[in-house]
């Protein structure tokens, strides 16, 4: 039976291992997207570090995230992070969870983490802070049960970066690559802020400066650039894994495009569209 899903689950491996090779995620953390077809359902993979995710690793679950095909492999236990955000948040398509290294004394410390450059603005108005002991006292500090995430959830709110309390990360983006781009550019912030708090006083965007910042950096020439640009690095470092004999991932270079679907074309590119028309249609009419 052909996949119907073959070609997001394509997409969401190559954004694991691109979250890895960026440095984000290494043996542990997560990303996952929601079902453009049933927004009831998500897909994940299987537990297994970013890096080595294959697009058959890739399983659905509902939003209680219990798999849809019941199966034997081991899962995530953090998955609750992903479904509870989804189902507080009908406007976010796809949910990252890290504990990138530039985070983690912001999760130690309590120090809020700010917006200091123009693509730190993807960090949003604000980032909360959620401290699992406030509800739920001494645990492994794992989010693992509906509870969990769904306070988690909470404490996300209306906002598209969390932090967690000696833990990490989680993100929202209303798409994946939207995801992946926050991912990366929020963790970017985080080290430019350490930098810039050991030399001198940090001078934050305004609010008005990380809406507009925000707003432009997301839109979809910004991301699709980006993805274009880390897909490419990908296909780099996975170039030495095929000489080590270290099996990489088939066919990533048929994402290696960005997508621009959606995008108005250049008016240069749509003339040349409108030309070859025309030439086939002359052809045709032969
Ligand atoms: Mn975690």
């Amino acid at each position: 039976m052909p996949d119907a899903f073959a070609e997001l689950r394509h997409e969401l491996a190559v954004a694991n291992r691109i979250l890895a090779n960026e440095g984000i995620i290494d043996a542990f953390g997560h990303i996952s997207v929601r079902n453009p077809k049933n927004p009831d359902r998500y897909f994940i993979s299987r537990h297994r570090a970013c890096e080595l995710v294959e697009p058959s690793d890739i399983l659905e679950m509902t939003l209680d995230s219990k798999p849809v095909v019941p199966t034997n492999v081991r899962l995530y236990s953090e998955m609750v992070i992903h479904g509870e955000i989804y189902k507080a948040r009908p406007d976010v398509n796809s949910v990252c969870h890290h504990h990138a290294p530039a985070v983690l004394p912001f999760c130690a410390t309590g120090v809020e983490l700010v917006p200091l450059f123009h693509l730190g603005g993807t960090l949003g108005a604000k980032v909360p802070f959620w401290d699992s002991r406030d509800e739920f006292g001494d645990t492994n500090l794992l989010v693992r049960t509906p509870e969990e995430g769904a306070s988690h959830a909470r404490a996300l709110g209306a906002h598209y970066m969390l932090l967690l309390r000696r833990h990490g990360a989680s993100l929202a983006g209303k798409s994946l690559r939207e995801c992946v781009f926050r991912s990366i550019y929020t963790t970017r912030n985080a080290e430019l802020q350490l930098r810039a708090m050991a030399i001198g006083t940090l001078g934050p965007l305004s609010a008005g400066e990380v809406e507009k910042c925000g707003g432009h950096n997301l839109g979809a020439r910004g991301v699709e650039r980006a993805w274009e640009y880390w897909v490419t690095r990908l296909q780099k470092a996975e170039a030495m894994w095929a000489a080590a004999g270290l099996p990489r991932l088939r066919n990533l270079a048929a994402v290696g495009r960005p997508q621009t679907a959606g995008l108005a074309p250049t008016r240069r590119a749509a003339q040349r569209e409108e030309r070859a028309r025309s030439r086939t249609g002359t052809k045709n009419r032969r």
